[in-house]
């Protein structure tokens, strides 16, 4: 069964690289004729694990001989990677592909193609279809493996093709990946999700729990950190439950003690945890493995237990409060992030005043706040409001205040202290600095004269905003051990 299982991946694998070899020909042969390289441009909506999968489309496509622009009107074909946890990432995209009816018709030949989450639901792909007659191919979460097949298909037919595998079992391995960033990667460690919160729509497209073996993960880590990535960022739904599908047992911390263990990396996040998952063993993973930066995302979306309830979140307001506690018995420097849904269906005053009561508790370095946003195809999508949408937006905005002074509060503690800083860049909105992140996950911007990108420098801070930090650089590459680092 097993060997089986091997055999077909192996096969979709290579009949994959043989369409690949085909289209990077023609597209040899035609630059050839014309001096011109065929481009593409990717606008990816939505969370990490999208941002994933368009690495492995650009990977695709830069191995079929395509090359990356930033513009659109000059693509050659256009990939919209969509998201529809959210009501506005799916408004964002009938504008977007909307907006590109003139150009098709002025450049017939472009092909525009739109996958992702969102094509997983048959009513979107029914609105493309039907409103949308300009868009050329159509495919879900579980085809990206068999883009150059799509992509060849639409090239030799021309023909709308709309190809949405419902659910997928097998995780296909040696997928070519591109990747913008040289100094930090993500790194997906699983697929799908099995905890049907009852808002969330993610279980649906994404289909359950999968996770990567061990030996995979850690060879892709392994020839990160050979290729010089200092960084890398385990990705999952829920990172907990990774090897729960395993028949041996091996967990989630067992996969972050063995990539504490690989040389050259400097720096392990993961996301997203989900709290009922969280032990005592990989508190105690986090507190032993140098490597593992102090941070910790750990959603907690509402304070009443009435509401976690209706939510299906499957923890109630105590027993994430006792796990807070012992992190931070446990890990006194961590930063704690969380996410938040304000206007819950049921959701009363009373139940919101819950949610301030954790937030004034706990005291999150930044939370992420969202208004409840209906999602068809979801259980929480017939349930209805105790509380109007003005109130609701008033209740989001004092949490937003109450959150904003927390977090300056927490920052201004960095105030005087030098940080170890990841250095991502040039800061965009001040070009005369530069921006990274410290192992707490606090955004710092500061002044340097090198070429810093992708080094991990020492800055000292001066300036603190409930957002980010700013500073200056410190005068030394060695780690400055007259003063407190985080
Ligand atoms: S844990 Fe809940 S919110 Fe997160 S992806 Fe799974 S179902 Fe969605």
């Amino acid at each position: 069964m097993i060997n089986n299982k091997i055999n077909i991946e192996q096969n979709i694998l290579e009949s994959q690289n043989r369409i690949i070899s085909r289209i990077r020909n023609n597209n040899a042969v035609e630059f050839n004729n014309t001096g011109k390289n065929k481009l593409y441009h990717i606008v990816t909506y939505g969370c990490q694990l999208n941002n994933a999968d368009s690495e492995i489309l650009s990977g695709f496509l830069n191995e079929m001989g395509f090359m990356n622009t930033n513009n659109i009107n000059e693509s050659d074909l256009v990939v919209f990677n969509t998201c529809c946890v959210r009501e506005n990432a799916e408004l964002k995209l009938y504008g977007n592909i909307g907006a590109l009816k003139n150009l098709k018709k002025s450049k017939p030949e472009m092909i525009i193609a739109v996958c992702g989450c969102m094509m997983q639901q048959k009513h979107s792909v029914d609105t493309i279809k039907n409103k949308y007659k300009h868009i050329d191919l159509i495919f879900g979460t579980n085809n990206v493996h068999v883009f150059p097949e799509l992509l060849e298909k639409i090239l030799n037919e021309k023909n709308t093709i709309i190809e949405v595998i419902e659910s997928k079992s097998t995780i296909i391995e040696g997928l070519p990946v591109f990747r913008k960033d040289k100094h930090k990667a993500w790194v997906t460690i699983m697929y799908g999700c099995n905890n049907f919160c009852s808002y969330c729509i993610v279980p649906y497209v994404r289909g359950r729990e999968r996770s990567r073996k061990p030996q995979s993960i850690i060879e892709e880590v392994k020839n990160l950190a050979l290729d010089s990535y200092k960084e890398i960022t385990l990705l999952g739904q829920n990172v907990n439950s990774y090897g729960k599908d395993f028949s041996e047992p091996y967990d989630f911390a067992d996969l972050l003690q063995d990539i504490n263990n690989i040389d050259g990396i400097e720096r392990i996040r993961f996301m997203t945890s989900h709290p009922k998952d969280i032990t005592d063993k990989l508190i105690n993973t986090i507190k032993d493995c140098g490597k593992i930066c102090e941070h910790l995302h750990l959603p907690f979306q509402a304070g009443s237990n009435k509401i976690l309830k209706l939510m299906n979140r499957k923890y109630t307001k105590e027993e994430y409060l006792y796990k807070i506690e012992k992190i931070k018995k446990a890990l006194p420097d961590i930063a704690l992030t969380t996410d938040i849904i304000v206007g819950f269906p049921g959701e009363t005053e009373e139940d919101f005043e819950e949610t301030l009561d954790i937030v004034k508790k706990v005291q999150f370095d930044q939370a992420f706040t969202f208004i409840y946003s209906k999602r068809k195809g979801t259980p929480a999508f017939d349930m209805k409001d105790s509380i109007t949408k003005k109130e609701k937006h008033k209740n989001f905005d004092k949490l937003i205040e109450i959150q904003n002074e927390i977090s300056k509060k927490i920052n201004d503690t960095y105030l005087g202290k030098t940080v170890e800083v990841l250095v991502d860049g040039i800061s965009k909105n001040n070009l005369n600095r530069y921006t990274g992140r410290t192992r707490t996950g606090k955004i710092v911007n500061f002044s340097g004269e090198n070429n810093l990108p992708g080094e991990l420098v020492y800055v000292k801070v001066k300036e603190a905003y409930s957002w980010y930090l700013g500073g200056e650089l410190h005068d030394t590459k060695s780690y400055p051990d007259d003063e407190t680092v985080f």
